[in-house]
């Protein structure tokens, strides 16, 4: 059984990936990770039993991320998917931001699934297959009054994957990302409702909702993308185009 490992999944996007990947074909096992572990997401695991587990973990802890990986691998084997989904938004202008913030995002967005991957990638490079999605943003390549630590880390994430495709891609290991448009979750509840009218005016399609991120990872790890590698899948209902 491949097993997948998806941050972020007490909510959001990444919730919604863990509930598309436990009702896919492929029958994957899925460990969702985050700090909390609500309601939700206790019924959605707990009602796949033997397919699904949460790890609760906090990925602002970087040296704690290799006993994670490690600690997967002894109990499943090697991981053959990963999906770097969790993040932190901390709106607010540069100039007055305070600078243990601006690490904060850093460490969670950008450097704890640099460090995770380091590790996963080390059992799908002995195994030669494996499949990492990147959760970036439009935000990466559009930019956003007041998230410039926050694109920061989109750009960054972007960036070390079109890198590691060509590292991983001899071992026949994919690595791509999914940039959202703006959906309706926690991350974005405190969103001002002028600027919150201008960004639904731009989505021609619609404002993307999780479950159709949740799509496009899904097939970044099946079998019909298995020579898709380096790319970014924008899900925005058509807010870029
Ligand atoms: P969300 O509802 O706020 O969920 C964020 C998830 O990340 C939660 O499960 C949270 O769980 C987890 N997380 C945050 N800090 C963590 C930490 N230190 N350690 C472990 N887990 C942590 O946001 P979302 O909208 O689903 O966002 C998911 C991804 O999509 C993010 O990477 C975000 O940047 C990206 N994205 C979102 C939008 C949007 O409009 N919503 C647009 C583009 C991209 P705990 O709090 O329980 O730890």
């Amino acid at each position: 059984m491949k097993t997948i490992l998806v941050t972020g999944a007490s909510r959001g996007l990444g919730l919604a990936t863990v509930r598309r990947l436990l009702d896919d074909p492929q029958g994957y096992r899925v460990i969702g990770l985050s700090r909390s572990y609500p309601d939700e997401a206790r019924a959605l695991i707990g009602a796949h039993a033997g397919r699904a587990e949460f790890i609760s973990a906090d990925l602002g802890d970087l040296a704690a991320i290799p006993e994670i990986v490690s600690d997967i691998t002894r109990r499943h084997g090697t991981l053959w998917g990963l999906v770097n989904n969790a993040g932190i938004g901390m709106d607010g202008v540069l100039a007055t931001m305070h600078r243990s913030d601006i690490e904060k995002v850093l460490a969670v967005n950008l450097t704890a699934p640099l460090i995770l991957t380091k590790y996963a990638s080390r059992g799908m490079l002995a195994a030669r297959e494996g499949a990492i999605v990147n959760i970036s943003s439009i935000i990466a390549s559009t930019g956003f009054h007041g998230l410039a630590a926050y694109a920061a880390s989109k750009a960054g994430l972007e960036g070390m994957t079109r890198s590691l495709s060509r590292e991983l891609g001899k071992r026949g290991i994919t690595v791509n990302c999914v940039a959202p448009g703006y959906m309706e979750t926690e991350m974005t509840s405190g969103i001002d409702v002028h600027k919150m009218e201008a960004i639904r005016r731009r989505a021609t399609l619609g404002l993307a909702e999780p479950e159709d991120a949740a799509g496009a990872i899904a097939y970044l790890l099946g079998p019909e993308a298995r020579r898709i590698t380096g790319t970014v899948i924008t899900v925005d209902g058509g807010s870029t185009a």
